[in-house]
């Protein structure tokens, strides 16, 4: 099959080219790869910001597939299964026996520790596989496959109710479909951002408030997520708290976190959470929200063998919508 494939300091990242069908395994489906979309993290991998485990990788993890054989009652062969950036865990050890599989101590990372979806085929577990709403193309249901479910993970760390000022502090894929559920829940949503491209995409979708990434919200907000891998943005989130307020931080890497100010930015109870994968329960639950609300993301697509610009279009931040690789 035709695959994608990270070859660590590489020029360019990926090598297009052809590489063996992964073979069926016990307890996985083996996917004919649709559309997969192309995610910041697949960019830190490849950039080594993420150290690398294995000597060569397919990435991907937002995989939109066919089932081509595994089949499963759930998943039955021809029918459309999605896959996301959590690929497995090991099921027994503390963090899993008390309902935090996301923080497994021996979790499968899609498109990391195993192969990905920037391929023909695709190898995942069964029961980290889950079956797609209708109404949504394999196109526009990439996105939901982690953008999607971390950043509505994102929104439960945060601890967002009903009605709250919620600040988005940078506004790529993920922010931008996270912004439809919080409007849902009728929240107010600040977003500050550093792209004219991302800027005008938040005031098309009813950001109450736009304005550039050294500006500030107008009112001091109930919670904010943070989408940049950067650390002053997450001290300007929280410099934009009430007391009691929470930073949920939407990113696997950040540049460094810089000293702040302890008295003025996080005392009163302010908090500041990270946002570690998601588990399975977040990606049910966000993808019937998504069917619900018909989520609908805008994408720009790439063929496999133009992966390289694909990546390239989430670095440099060129696309309005969500990168998906249709192989
Ligand atoms: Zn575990
Ligand atoms: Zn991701």
């Amino acid at each position: 099959m035709k695959a994608a494939v990270l070859v660590p300091g590489g020029t360019p990242l990926l090598e297009i080219k052809e590489v063996g069908r992964p073979e069926l395994q016990p307890g996985h489906v083996l996917l004919r790869v649709l559309a997969c979309g192309v995610c910041r993290t697949d960019l830190h991998i490849a950039e080594g910001d993420l150290p690398p485990v294995r000597s060569q990788l397919i990435p991907g993890h937002q995989i939109v597939g066919e089932v081509a054989a595994g089949a499963t009652a759930e998943l039955p062969l021809g029918s459309r299964a999605g896959v996301s950036w959590i690929g497995g865990i090991d099921g027994d050890c503390w963090y899993c026996r008390h309902d935090m599989e996301n923080l497994c101590d021996h979790p499968t990372f899609t498109g990391y520790t195993v192969n990905g979806g920037y391929a023909e085929y695709a190898l995942a577990r069964a029961d980290f596989a889950f079956p797609l709403p209708e109404g949504l193309d394999n196109v526009h249901v990439a996105p939901l496959l982690c953008a999607g479910i971390i950043g509505f993970r994102s929104l439960r760390v945060a601890g967002v109710a009903p009605g709250e000022r919620v600040g988005l502090f940078g506004f790529g894929s993920s922010a931008s479909l996270a912004i439809t559920v919080l409007q849902s829940w009728k929240c107010e949503v600040y977003v500050s951002t550093r792209g004219e491209n991302h800027r005008q995409m938040a005031a098309a979708l009813g950001a109450t408030w736009v304005g550039k990434e050294d500006e500030m919200p107008p009112v001091s907000l109930d919670r904010a997520i943070t989408f940049a891998p950067s650390g002053k943005v997450v001290i300007r989130a929280l410099s934009a708290l009430r007391k009691g307020g929470v930073v949920a931080i939407n990113a696997i890497h950040l540049d460094q976190m810089p000293a702040f100010d302890y008295d003025k930015l996080l005392w009163g109870e302010r908090q500041i959470r990270s946002v570690a994968n998601m588990t399975r329960q977040d990606a049910r639950d966000f993808l019937a929200v998504a069917q619900q609300l018909k989520i609908h993301p805008q994408v720009a697509t790439f063929s496999l063998d133009d992966a390289n610009k694909a990546l390239l279009a989430v670095k440099e931040e060129t696309e309005r919508g969500s990168a998906v690789i249709v192989p």
